[in-house]
């Protein structure tokens, strides 16, 4: 019998890879149902399955912050169950504070972290009724630490692990396993699709001049991060095969097999005065600090 796997998110980036490799896997022990919010975008998966895999690839329609969508691809799984629930679709936030309206903030929080818990909620009940499950959600580092110009970004991926933490004390009395894989910069759409302000933009002229010169150099950092230290989405994949193939999955993977440095330096330094001092260094070159 296959594994009935569902991911969220699939129409580019982590969630279209890992639906394709799943779903195009020799052992043929998955059935993948790919879902996105718009399936015009569905061309792009299609063409990186080449049509080999209908039997183990089914694409459905699923906007995250719209229940009544995730409902209707739930009636779509024809085997009325899913064993591996993937939570991936997310979309990043950078700039100012200040100019980040309340409508665009709600809407990261309605994606990130309201479509993450509404989808887990969907598919809850019935996990707990076949008594196995496995949930995985894609995190991200800004999930574990703040960094700067990307305040609610990080806010809803915190809110994401607090979340899956407390899901997780609960969910193994239920044979349900939750795994976080713990991302850093991947290259995907995520860049193109974030909501981001644009140093030209006329909303930054009512920001004051030393925050836009910070914000200059932290999205030169950010380039430079992306273009030097960025993971291809097959590197993640892979560790969500790893959770996968997991008898005794962990809690949280780190795609690069440890947790990084400065992750690190936020749990071992709790007053988090380190931490700090250290993230403005890298990303502003602080010379004083
Ligand atoms: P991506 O933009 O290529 O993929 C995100 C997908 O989510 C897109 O296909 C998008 O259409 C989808 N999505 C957005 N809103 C949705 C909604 N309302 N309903 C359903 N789908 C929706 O970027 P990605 O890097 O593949 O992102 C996947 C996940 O990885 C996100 O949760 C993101 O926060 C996380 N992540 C990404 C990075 C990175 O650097 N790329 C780092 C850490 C974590």
């Amino acid at each position: 019998e296959k594994k009935v796997v569902l991911i969220t998110g699939c129409s580019s980036g982590i969630g279209l890879s890992l639906a394709v490799r799943l779903a195009s896997d020799t052992s043929k022990t998955f059935k993948v149902y790919a879902t996105m919010r718009n399936l015009a975008k569905k061309e792009r998966l299609l063409e990186s399955v080449k049509g080999l895999h209908r039997d183990t690839l089914e694409i459905l329609q699923m906007d995250v912050t719209d229940r009544q969508s995730i409902l209707n691809a739930r009636d779509k799984v024809v085997e009325k169950r899913v064993d591996i629930l993937v939570c991936n679709a997310g979309v990043g936030m950078m700039g100012p504070l200040e100019v980040q309206s309340l409508d665009s903030m709600r809407h990261i929080l309605e994606v990130n972290l309201f479509g993450t818990i509404q989808t887990i909620q969907v598919f809850l009940s019935k996990m707990k009724a076949q008594g196995h499950g496995r949930i995985l959600v894609t995190g991200s580092t800004g999930g574990l630490h703040g960094l700067p110009f990307n305040e609610v970004y990080c806010a809803s991926k915190f809110a994401i692990e607090g979340a899956c933490e407390s899901l997780a004390v609960l969910l193994q009395h239920f044979n349900i396993q939750v795994s976080l894989i713990e991302c850093g910069p991947v290259n995907s759409d995520f860049l193109i699709n974030l909501q981001k302000a644009e140093l030209g933009d006329a909303s930054l002229q009512q920001v004051d001049d030393q925050t836009l010169s910070l914000y200059e150099k932290y999205l030169q950092h950010c380039s430079m991060v992306f273009q030097n230290a960025a993971q291809d989405t097959e590197d993640i994949v892979k560790v969500f095969l790893d959770a996968i193939h997991s008898a005794n999955p962990a809690f949280r993977y780190f795609t690069n097999s440890v947790m990084p440095p400065l992750t690190k330096l936020k749990v071992t330094e709790s007053d988090g005065v380190k931490y700090i001092k250290a993230m403005s260094k890298i990303i502003f070159a602080d010379e004083d600090q």
